[in-house]
């Protein structure tokens, strides 16, 4: 089966501003579709329920497993994350293409299934500026931030493996450059 529609998968540390950037994508390319994944993760105050993220119990992402039902998944924060099988490869055939905002290890798993999916890595300019981006944004504490920064430098030591890397030294610069990539 020849998949008409692009995957592309945006990874980078947690704070590198990867949802930020799929967010002005979307506003700019308005036919491009985003996955929403499914977590075992507590939604933030922030977030509505069910609108970034599907929010399940651990039994019913076990469940979404067995069933093969994601096309990835992965544990890191203390939590499950994946992505739902059938939307994207439903939208992959109806042409549309689709983006995965998931980390270094899930988006390294689809690129083996979907050798032509498009691979973007986001970089925050410094350690220092990742770091002040997740305090700001206030929702985790410093023991997770330290946890998320850690995990951030095993994921940096993998951007080799992706097909762009992007810094995101600025907003509209980094999405300008994914815009031109995407349009060629
Ligand atoms: P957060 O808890 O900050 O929303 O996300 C933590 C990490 O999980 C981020 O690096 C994010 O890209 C990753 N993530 C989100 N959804 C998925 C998914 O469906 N699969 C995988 N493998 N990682 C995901």
């Amino acid at each position: 089966m020849a998949n008409k529609g692009r995957l592309i998968i945006i990874s980078g540390p947690s704070g590198a501003g990867k949802g930020t950037i799929c967010y002005e994508l979307i506003k700019r390319m308005p036919e491009l579709i985003v996955s929403r994944s499914v977590t075992t993760r507590p939604p933030r105050t922030n977030e509505q329920k069910n609108r970034s993220y599907l929010f399940v119990s651990q039994a019913e992402f076990l469940s979404m497993v067995q069933n093969n039902e994601l096309l990835e998944y992965d544990h890191h924060f203390e939590h499950f994350y994946g992505t739902p099988r059938k939307f994207v490869e439903d939208m992959l055939k109806f042409g549309k293409d689709v983006i995965l905002e998931i980390d270094v290890k899930g988006a390294l798993q689809v690129k083996q299934n979907f050798p032509d999916s498009m691979l973007f890595f986001v970089e925050a300019p410094s350690e220092q500026a990742l770091y002040d981006r997740l305090k700001k944004r206030g929702t985790e504490t410093e023991e997770k931030i330290q946890i998320r920064m850690a995990r951030s430098r095993l994921e940096l030591a993998q951007k080799n493996k992706y097909d762009y890397c992007i810094l995101n030294d600025s907003l509209e610069r980094a999405v300008g450059e994914i815009m031109d990539i995407l349009k060629k």
